[in-house]
């Protein structure tokens, strides 16, 4: 099979000397284990701070490693375990064709109607922490202001939602027209500002949000989040998810340059990570599920075709290049 590994950890921005593709024989599956034909791979940008050395909330990749995450794909041999050939299996898998997997970390998806793919995105762990992330340390109520950062991906687009739905006006940022335009007409949020056509933040969110901000899902760190602070009201809410525009700085910016604002405003700014929720991952997913088959939440997904695309389509994530859950097809 042909797979991925950490070819060296990359100094600031990834590329491509940091994938090394090897073609691997592999054995067959033994005691407790199945193989797997992978359908979709997950690439995230949590998965840049697994190259790194240093400490961070998910385990470093060893450097000459297989590269891995979420991954959805078909049991073809499962020597004896629960599963059965032809089951569809969400987990843990390398960036791989095909993958010899620990049956007790996979589970059997029912997606329903929806595409398989749907387990790493809407369904899987972006939508949980949406979900969790809104409902559980966001909070807001009806009539409160929300801004999003980075509302055009996988996490953003569907708190976004969640909090429309909570009876909020909604403001995202994303980086394009055409993503705001996505986010505006088929996300529904009141309004989007394309940052990367906006000089000031601080004046384009005055107007989107004149009545400041109650609630700031952060997604990405740096200058949006400078200026979102800036308009936070009091007492407001801020859930620290993500700090993507950040993730290949080789030296840190000085910052958060306002947090004389969270004194001034007594607001709360709280960390979230979805893997505390693991418990009530199956009732955040099966909620999901419903809303989207409603039609009361919208996703989109990017499809990157072939194994061999896997990088870019995760070098893409910090270009912005998809729009919803990136994903890596890599067989029918
Ligand atoms: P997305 O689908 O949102 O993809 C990443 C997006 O980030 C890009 O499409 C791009 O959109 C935006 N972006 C990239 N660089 C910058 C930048 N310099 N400034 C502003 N925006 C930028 O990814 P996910 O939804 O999977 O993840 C979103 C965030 O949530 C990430 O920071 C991720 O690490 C975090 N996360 C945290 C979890 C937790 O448990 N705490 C769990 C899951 C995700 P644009 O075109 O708009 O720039």
């Amino acid at each position: 099979t042909e797979r991925y590994f950490l070819a060296e950890r990359p100094q600031g921005r990834p590329d491509d000397d940091t994938f090394d593709r090897r073609t691997v024989e592999l054995d067959d599956p033994g005691a407790g284990e199945v193989l797997v034909k992978i359908s979709y791979l997950s690439v995230d940008p949590y998965m840049r701070g697994r190259m790194a050395a240093g400490e961070s909330y998910a385990d470093p990749w060893g450097v000459d490693e297989p590269l891995e995450g979420a991954a959805v794909g078909e049991v073809v041999d499962e020597a004896g375990t629960e599963f059965e050939a032809g089951d569809t299996v969400v987990g843990n898998m390398s960036w791989s064709e095909y993958h010899i997997a620990d049956a007790a970390g996979l589970q059997r998806i029912e997606t329903g109607a929806l595409p398989v793919s749907t387990a790493l995105g809407v369904l899987g762990m972006p939508g949980r922490t949406a979900y969790f992330g809104t409902r559980e340390v966001l909070e807001p109520k009806a009539g409160d202001t929300v801004v999003v950062s980075a509302a055009a991906g996988a996490v953003g687009s569907v708190v976004g939602q969640l909090a429309k739905l909570q009876g909020a006006t909604v403001v995202g940022f994303a980086g394009s027209d055409e993503k705001c335009e996505v986010v505006e007409e088929e996300f529904g949020f009141d309004a989007c500002i394309n940052y990367k056509s906006t000089d000031d933040y601080v004046e384009a969110l005055a107007e989107a949000a004149p009545e400041g901000v109650d609630g700031y899902f952060d997604n990405v760190g740096g200058p949006i989040t400078d200026a979102v602070f800036t308009h936070l009201n009091v007492d407001a809410t801020v859930a620290v998810c993500g700090q993507i525009a950040l993730y290949n700085a080789e030296e840190m910016p000085t910052g958060p340059r306002k947090l004389g604002k969270v004194i001034e405003t007594r607001a709360t700014v709280e960390g979230l990570l979805v893997g505390d929720f693991a418990p009530r991952f199956e009732e955040a997913s099966a909620d999901l599920a419903e809303w989207v088959a409603a039609g009361d939440i919208q996703y989109r997904e990017s499809v990157v075709e072939g194994i061999e695309n896997a990088p870019d389509a995760f070098l893409g994530l910090f270009e912005g290049e998809n729009i919803g859950k990136q994903v890596v097809k890599v067989s029918d």
